[in-house]
Order: structure tokens, then sequence, then C-alpha cells
């Protein structure tokens, strides 16, 4: 059969191994997973109650554009009800735009470092990713600029970049909104906002009003809780969404994703409380490493990039064995291991497994 010629040689995404699989394999009875940047917390009590109140329903098709849960977050973010899109994750909202705006010859531009998703959409739909280096584990906005061509559709920003958790302050990205051509969209996936606590951090919104060609994704995955539901969105000019969503299918959130990210909005307390657990896991695990003498890159998500120094994929493999699941293979990091935040038990098992495991003479004494 003859396949589409853009996705010969694409890699399939590599999710964190699944807890169950781990458990199963290595006959282990406690895993800790930090590999996926999921909430230790899991997700408000509202959400519980939300979602079985919904079981009712279980036969009848889902709003297909989210109506209510527009309404909320639109009251939420302050914006119109038509500059809001849900998708099934955001990762699925990438995928849209990149399906929306590509065509075969367009180029986009990236981090080295970043988010796979952008680079995989772009592969599948013919746009040439041109990837500008991370400095000091940061986007490199300037270098990116210099990129910008005739051909440049899209520039992928993500902030708080997934894997080294820095940021790019309001002021740098002003200052680069201010020079991006308006041929190119901007899309700032910001999947980790709510736990950002730098105040130099940029509040996007009031942004869209000046720049139709910015484009925010955020997702319920995260600081919410609801991974397993599948539920992000994307805020931009209502032409952009308009636009996005012509490409969209008809039933892309389910009634169970849409009613619990309703029910998770209006629990700002536990959004709050995350937030402030996060930033004293983030503490916790950067002192541990300035103890331990290893490099690490600032945090403002939840999980941390850390400087290992031998091949990732050996202390992926040590660590597993002791039942905790951390993320590798990250290329231009090749050394790093990149770890979640999650309890403070579950920190201190890691921490203590890394240490044993950077320092094996130890246990010989
Ligand atoms: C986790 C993540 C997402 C999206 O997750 P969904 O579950 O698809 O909403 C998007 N961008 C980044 C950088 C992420 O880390």
């Amino acid at each position: 059969m003859k396949h589409k010629s853009t996705i010969g040689n694409l890699p399939v995404y590599k999710p964190g191994k699944p807890v169950e699989e781990v458990k199963k394999e290595l006959g282990l009875s406690e895993v800790i997973k930090l590999a996926s940047n999921e909430n230790p917390y899991g997700s408000s009590a509202l959400v519980k109650d939300a979602i079985q109140a919904e079981l009712a329903n279980l036969s009848i098709y889902p709003d297909g554009s989210a109506g209510e849960l527009t309404a909320d977050l639109a009251v939420h973010l302050g914006v119109q009800k038509d500059q809001i899109i849900f998708g099934a994750g955001s990762d699925e909202i990438i995928a849209l735009i990149a399906r929306a705006f590509f065509v075969s010859g367009d180029e986009t531009i990236m981090a080295d470092q970043t988010f796979s998703v952008y680079k995989s959409n772009a592969d599948i739909e013919g746009a040439a990713s041109i990837e500008v280096p991370l400095v000091d584990g940061t986007h490199d906005l300037e270098g990116m600029l210099s990129k910008v061509s005739s051909k440049t559709k899209i520039i992928w920003v993500c902030n708080p970049n997934n894997p080294t958790g820095t940021i790019i302050t309001e002021k740098e990205l002003v200052s680069f909104m201010e020079r991006v051509p308006s041929h190119v969209m901007v899309v700032l996936d910001e999947a980790y906002y709510e736990f950002v606590t730098d105040e130099s951090y940029p509040e996007t919104i009031p942004m869209l009003e000046k720049y139709s060609n910015l484009v925010i994704l955020r997702t319920f995955s995260k600081i919410y809780g609801l991974a397993s539901l599948r539920i992000g969105y994307g805020i931009a000019s209502s032409e952009v969404i308009s636009l996005i969503n012509q490409v969209r299918e008809p039933f892309n959130t389910t009634r169970f994703g849409q009613v619990a990210a309703r029910a998770a909005l209006q629990d700002q307390d536990f959004v709050k409380d995350c937030r402030d657990k996060n930033r004293q896991g983030v503490t916790y695990l950067q002192s541990e490493f300035d103890r331990l003498g290893l490099h690490y890159f600032p945090s403002q998500g939840n999980f941390i990039l850390v400087q290992i120094g031998r091949p990732a994929a050996e202390m992926f493999d040590i660590l597993l064995r002791q039942g905790i699941i951390i993320r590798s293979g990250f290329q231009v990091y090749p050394d790093y291991i990149r770890v979640s935040v999650g309890t403070p038990e579950q920190n201190q098992a890691f921490i203590k497994a890394l240490e044993h495991a950077l320092t094996p003479e130890r246990s010989e004494v």
C-alpha cells in the first residue's frame, strides 16, 4: 500500500512507561512514575462527582462544540467564546493547527529540544522544521527570528519549555511579537502555565487583542490532573479559531472530559494548592541536586531536567529496577534525565535511588 510520502520515516511517539507494565515486568508491587508530568495529587474532588452524574448519559453523543464548557472558560479567561477551541488534549490542537495551516513546502521554526509533537505534525503535513538551538536550556527568540523567511508559517514557543522547564519573560515575548511578521503565526504552548510562580512570566491572554497571529495552548492534563480524559484548548482570534474548527472532527472531546473540565475550573483552590506543593517539590529537588553537585535547569514547570553525567538510558534502567520511572532520550541532552515533581515521599524516594545509583560504593558499606 502506498502511504503518504511524508510519513515514511516518522518515529512513533514513545510515551512514559506505564506503571502496570513496569510492575508486571519487574515483579514490583510499588512503582513511582515521575515520567509524564502528571499531577501526583490526582484531580479535584468535584471532578469525580461530575463524572458520576454524567454516567447516565453514556449513550448520548457529547456537545461537539463543548458549549457549556466554552462559556465557563470564556468567563474564566476573559475572552469571547468564539476565541476558544477544545481538543482531545492540546496535542490535538497542535495537530489541528498543522492540518489547517501547513502546506507542503512551508517552513516552521521551533527549539531543537522541545515538545516533540510540533515537529511530528509538521512532518506529517510536509512542512520543513527549522530547529533553533536552545541557549542555556531557554528558547533563543532572536535566533528564531533570524530564521524567518517568506516560507515560514508557524513558530512554536513552549513556555515553560518541556523538557527544560525554562521560561521566556514578558519583556522578551513582547519584543519578539513586535518583530514577527504578520504572515507568521506564533503558537505559544502554555501547558504548564498554572505552575509558574516567576513574576516575569508573561500574561498572554491580553496580548491576543494586539497580535492576531498569536495562538495560546493550554490543557486540563497537567495541573488540573485530567490527563486520562484528553481535554485541552487553544485560544486565539475568532478568525483563527474558526479556521481550526473547520478541520476538527465533530465529536473530538467527550462528555466526561467536558463535565470534568467544568468542575475542575470551579476548584481554583485545588489548583493553587497544587501549584504551592509543586513549588516546594521543585525547591526540594533542586536543593538536593545542588547537594549532589548535579547541573539542572531552574524549572517553572512540574518537572526538572538534571544532568547525571552518564548516558541517560543507563540511569533510566537503574532507576526502573528500583521501581522509579523517569524520562530519558533527549537528543540534545544525552546525559540528562527529566524527572516529574511528585509528592514529598516520591521525591525523597527518587533522590535516594538517584544518590545510590550515583555512588554505588555506598551499597557495599
Ligand atoms: C503535556 C503537554 C501538552 C499536552 O498535553 P495534552 O494532554 O495533550 O493536553 C502540550 N504541550 C506540552 C509542552 C506538554 O508537555
